[in-house]
């Protein structure tokens, strides 16, 4: 579809299908390569990333753990800046490889908040990926150690993305049309 109505906004196709998928099994490719002997700890954010981690990780055929944490500093179409814990660790952190797995980074509030939380329990490395990243927005807050795609500071939804909790199972992304 080229478009489609969200709550009542139009967005446009932005990112098709075939570009994700290409673009996911390169990132885990990537990460195949330097994570196939640590065992790493897959953090996902919920809910965006459930998505994009989902298949990010049937291109990483290697011993691994997967963990979920819902975070959430959105509301709408702007972030509050507030971050609200939603979920405890449920897995020992200590002297693990991390590998956070986040959808987007916009202002970069969500992982600066939540990554000092992480390094108090002691992992052995925290890395992060995104599937996208709005580096205008962003300012060099945060570093995306494995990154999707960069893209201008306008609203997305799809592969995980919502607008008010709708528009999460579109395969691929729309932008919000002007
Ligand atoms: P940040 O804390 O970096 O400003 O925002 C990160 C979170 O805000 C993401 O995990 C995502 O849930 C949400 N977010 C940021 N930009 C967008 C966007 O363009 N579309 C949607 N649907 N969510 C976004």
């Amino acid at each position: 579809m080229q478009e489609v109505t969200i709550g009542g906004k139009t967005f446009e196709q932005y990112i098709s299908e075939d570009q994700i998928a290409d673009r996911v099994v390169e990132l885990g490719a990537v990460i195949s390569k330097e994570y196939a002997d640590k065992n790493p700890l897959f953090i996902v954010l919920l809910k965006g990333a459930y998505v994009f981690a989902s298949d990010l990780l049937k291109h990483f055929l290697h011993p691994c753990t997967v963990s979920f944490f819902r975070l959430s500093s959105y509301k709408g179409m702007s972030s509050t800046g507030k971050l609200t814990f939603k979920d405890v660790f449920d897995e020992n952190i200590q002297g693990r490889d991390i590998v956070v797995v986040e959808d987007i980074v916009d202002t970069g509030n969500t992982l600066s908040g939540f990554l000092p939380a992480l390094q108090t329990l002691e992992p052995n490395s925290v890395k992060v990926v995104s599937l996208l990243s709005k580096p205008d927005v962003l300012q060099g807050k945060v570093h995306i150690d494995f990154l999707g795609f960069e893209i201008p500071p306008a609203f997305v939804v799809g592969y995980g993305l919502d607008f008010d909790e709708q528009g999460r199972n579109y395969p691929q992304i729309y932008q919000l049309k002007q």
